[in-house]
């Protein structure tokens, strides 16, 4: 299959483009789109035929369910039972943007959609042009991150391209996201709202909103072998390089004492910032703030792996706010992983 590639970066000067991303959609097609966390692989969340292309393009093991998105709330009512007050105080405080919850699902998600769950995982994304090609498509539409299963998120239309290129018809050049990690997942569908994966919308955040919100035990320790996990995505061993990633936790003189002290050949650091001039290693840098290394996190371990490194030590983010994110993500990358120095 040839994959147009459709350069967008105003919906309304690139009116053109968009159309063709929407017909492409309602055509069962398969479209990779910018949003604010990371590029989504689009498909027409109602069409059964049209989702199960997307776990074919990105070799996703088919238990594990997609993100529906929408782009205005009168369109959840559709696609869910019910919405609990709780959903709407969410809805109101962080949608449109990086947060997705989970609800009872209506009939007309399929099971491929949602991996034979009887919940549904929704998102209302706030991307200008991944919010513009869903409007156009008139669709609720199926997006997980636009990689091959197992490899990083990709937070630019080169990645995409490099994994899904001539597995889908087309893919939309938005420019980098600005998140940098996957939505927010919080389950409504329980008596307890649960965080199941931290993202730009903090704990801090949805507590402030909801009061108490309990946090799923794999978001900060490894799934225990044999353990059920409550959202299926927690048992497979994303974001992974190809690199073997060591954390290591402890200050940044630790660390660089820690790293220069290593033999080998392709050992690699992955520092936040200033700390890195004393690194005798080749390095890459996340950024000092936890905002900043969300942003890059993923297009850093996608270069570790194209410049050959083998061996990753990386810096142990802080654990709360954004942080969690960031920490989620890279103790997942490091298989849970980390060294205290
Ligand atoms: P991705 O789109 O690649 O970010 O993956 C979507 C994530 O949402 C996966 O980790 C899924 O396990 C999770 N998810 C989707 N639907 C549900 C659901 N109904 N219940 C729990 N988790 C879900
Ligand atoms: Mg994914």
């Amino acid at each position: 299959m040839e994959t147009i590639l459709l350069r967008v970066r105003d919906p309304q000067q690139d009116r053109e483009a968009v159309q063709r991303a929407a017909v492409i959609l309602r055509g069962g097609g398969l479209v990779a789109i910018p949003t604010e966390t990371v590029y989504g692989l689009a498909a027409n969340a109602l069409d059964p035929a049209a989702a199960a292309r997307i776990f074919q393009a990105k070799n996703r093991p088919p238990d594990n369910p997609l993100i529906v998105h929408i782009e205005a709330l009168g369109d959840l009512p559709k696609i869910v039972r019910y919405v609990p007050h709780k959903a709407i105080d969410l809805a109101e405080a962080f949608w449109p943007g990086p947060l997705t919850m989970i609800l009872p699902k209506r009939e007309v998600i399929p099971d491929v959609v949602s991996a034979g769950l009887d919940t549904v995982a929704v998102r209302f994304p706030s991307h200008p042009v991944g919010a513009a090609i869903i409007r156009e498509s008139g669709l609720p539409i199926a997006a997980p991150s636009a990689n091959l299963a197992g490899s990083p998120s990709p937070t630019n239309a080169r990645r995409c391209v490099e994994d899904l290129s001539g597995r889908v018809e087309a893919i939309v050049d938005g420019g980098p996201c600005q998140v940098g990690v996957e939505s927010t997942v919080i389950t409504l569908a329980e008596d307890t709202p649960r965080l199941l994966r931290p993202g730009f919308i903090t704990l801090e955040q949805l507590c402030g909103v909801l009061g108490d919100v309990a946090v799923d035990n794999a978001v900060l320790s490894k799934l225990e072998e044999g353990v059920k996990p409550s959202s299926p995505g927690m048992k497979y061993k994303h974001y992974a390089p190809k690199a073997r990633v060591v954390l290591l936790e402890g200050s940044a003189e630790e660390f660089v004492r820690f790293v220069n002290g290593q033999h080998g050949k392709n050992i690699w650091a992955l520092a936040f910032g200033p700390e890195a001039s004393g690194l005798k290693k080749p390095y890459l840098l996340m950024g000092e703030t936890p905002e900043e290394q969300a942003q890059r996190l993923f297009e850093c371990l996608r270069e570790l792996d194209d410049r050959g490194a083998e061996l990753v030590y990386a810096r142990c983010p802080k654990k709360t706010g954004v942080g969690m994110a960031v920490f989620n993500r890279i103790a997942r990358a490091a298989a849970f992983t980390i060294q205290k120095l």
